[in-house]
């Protein structure tokens, strides 16, 4: 199915990476060799990873982590690092599934979500260029009145506060002709993904975290007395394991949760990142230096690095290629928005894959009675994924009351089998692209 080796093509994408570049990584932690036994494995050091085994260590139990690479060297250390309230699907897929008590409890848990990253940020003291501000914005009379009901409803059920421009209205928000309308809410915001990954890192190991890097895991076995997870070079006992690693799928997955591997699909995304600009001209085009989101299907997501340069998100792929003339073409869509940008040079490129859900609902749960999984943030897990750690920490020590709430949504394998996977997927995205240009 994949032409390039998923981790082959996901490695590359990493080269030219902004996050990368502005933060130093300390020593690669060693892998793991031999026999060990903890009470939790933890298989990945993305946020949900890190952020579980933080929360399982502060509970009091000996917890392990193994990584195939580096810390947040997947989606948590690539990210756009919006922190959005709410879950990808939107609540309305909530609400169908588990009523509307439910999916307000969600509602609420991604605000605690957000919450959780500026407790953590300063409770361990990770400097993560962190800045509250949100712009929703649509780019056209269709998308303004699908932007006008979505948060007339989040206001009206969920009591979103934001503040709605339309016409030209909309430049008090955005220095642009581009948007009929934007929104402008103050509890999501952005930040410094590695930067903070990182820091989750520093924080579960000063706590007594054990973090094996290079450690890709390639077997698991499940028993009624626990569970053993295999590396190449050692093998990890415990009572319990987290399955963190995204997309994981579909080189991992298959040896180590065939079940739930069809229900994640692998999607491409991509970033680029300008020379920095005045401060004066970011802060004229985009107020109190928001992050900004468009509502069409394939999005455009944009936002300033602190250090002025800006962070434009955009395109996707659905099989392991990076599109051809990437550069090129994201350029050309950040001019369309902000046309004095036309000259100004792009330093960086990068991207990653995010692990999409058939509807686009976090997809947690058990295989059997072991092991937790958590997948499916389908593009919206920055803040989601510390949260979801909390989750599966609460559950090990048997409150898996809020976990449960997640569990019980229902998801369907993508259709195809896994030949057949990815052109499948390729063309429902077509279709709703059309939608988007029409
Ligand atoms: C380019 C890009 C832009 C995005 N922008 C945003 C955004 O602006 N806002 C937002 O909310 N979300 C965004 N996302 C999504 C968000 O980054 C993810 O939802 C989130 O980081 C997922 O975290 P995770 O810990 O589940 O996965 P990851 O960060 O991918 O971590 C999984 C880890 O598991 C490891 N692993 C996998 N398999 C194994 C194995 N077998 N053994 C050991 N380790 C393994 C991987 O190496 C990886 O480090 C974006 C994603 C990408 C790629």
């Amino acid at each position: 199915m994949f032409k390039t080796s998923l981790l082959q093509s996901d490695t590359q994408l990493n080269q030219r990476s902004y996050y990368e570049a502005s933060v130093q990584r300390p020593p690669a932690q060693a892998p793991l060799q031999g026999a060990l036994r903890v009470d939790v494995a933890v298989v990945g050091a993305g946020f949900a990873g890190l952020s579980s085994a933080l929360e399982l260590v502060r509970r009091g139990y000996r917890v392990a982590v193994l990584e195939a690479d580096r810390v947040c060297a997947g989606a948590s250390g690539r990210n756009g690092g919006q922190a959005i309230v709410g879950v990808a699907s939107g609540q309305g897929e909530l609400e169908q599934q588990l009523g509307r008590a439910d999916a307000r409890r969600i509602w609420d848990m991604s605000l605690e979500a957000i919450d959780l990253i500026d407790a953590r940020s300063a409770e361990f003291g990770i400097d993560c260029d962190r800045v509250h501000g949100y712009l929703y914005v649509a780019d056209s009379p269709r998308k303004a009145r699908a932007l006008r009901a979505d948060l007339e409803a989040q206001q009206r059920d969920y009591g979103l506060q934001c503040e709605l421009a339309e016409g030209k209205e909309v430049r008090r928000f955005i220095d642009t002709d581009r948007y009929v309308a934007a929104a402008y809410e103050n509890r999501s915001g952005h930040l410094h993904p590695l930067k903070y990954g990182l820091g989750l890192a520093r924080a579960a190991q000063s706590l007594g975290v054990q973090l094996f890097e290079h450690s890709p895991v390639t077997g698991l076995d499940q028993t009624a007395r626990g569970v053993t997870l295999t590396t190449a070079q050692g093998r990890l006992d415990a009572d319990f394991a987290v399955l963190a690693g995204n997309c994981m799928l579909p080189e991992y997955g298959p040896k180590v949760a065939p079940s739930i591997t069809p229900r994640i699909m692998p999607v491409g995304t991509y970033i680029i990142g300008t020379a920095p600009l005045d401060p004066a001209l970011c802060e004229r085009l985009i107020a109190r230096r928001a992050a900004v989101c468009d509502n069409n299907f394939v999005l455009d997501y944009f936002r300033f690095s602190a250090d002025h340069r800006l962070l434009f998100g955009g395109r996707v792929s659905y099989t392991t290629q990076t599109p051809a003339r990437l550069e090129q073409l994201m350029r050309e869509r950040m001019v369309q928005i902000f046309p004095e940008l036309a000259d100004t040079p792009v330093e960086f490129l990068w991207g990653g894959f995010v692990d999409i859900s058939m509807n686009r609902a976090p997809d947690f749960g058990r295989v059997g009675q072991k092991v937790f999984y958590l997948q499916g943030f389908s593009g919206h897990g920055v803040a989601l994924t510390g949260l979801a750690g909390k989750l599966v920490a609460e559950a090990v020590a048997g409150q898996a009351e809020r976990f449960d709430v997640f569990a019980r949504l229902r998801h369907r394998d993508f259709p195809g089998g896994p030949l057949l996977r990815t052109p499948s997927l390729a063309l429902g995205m077509l279709f709703h692209r059309l939608k988007d240009a029409i």
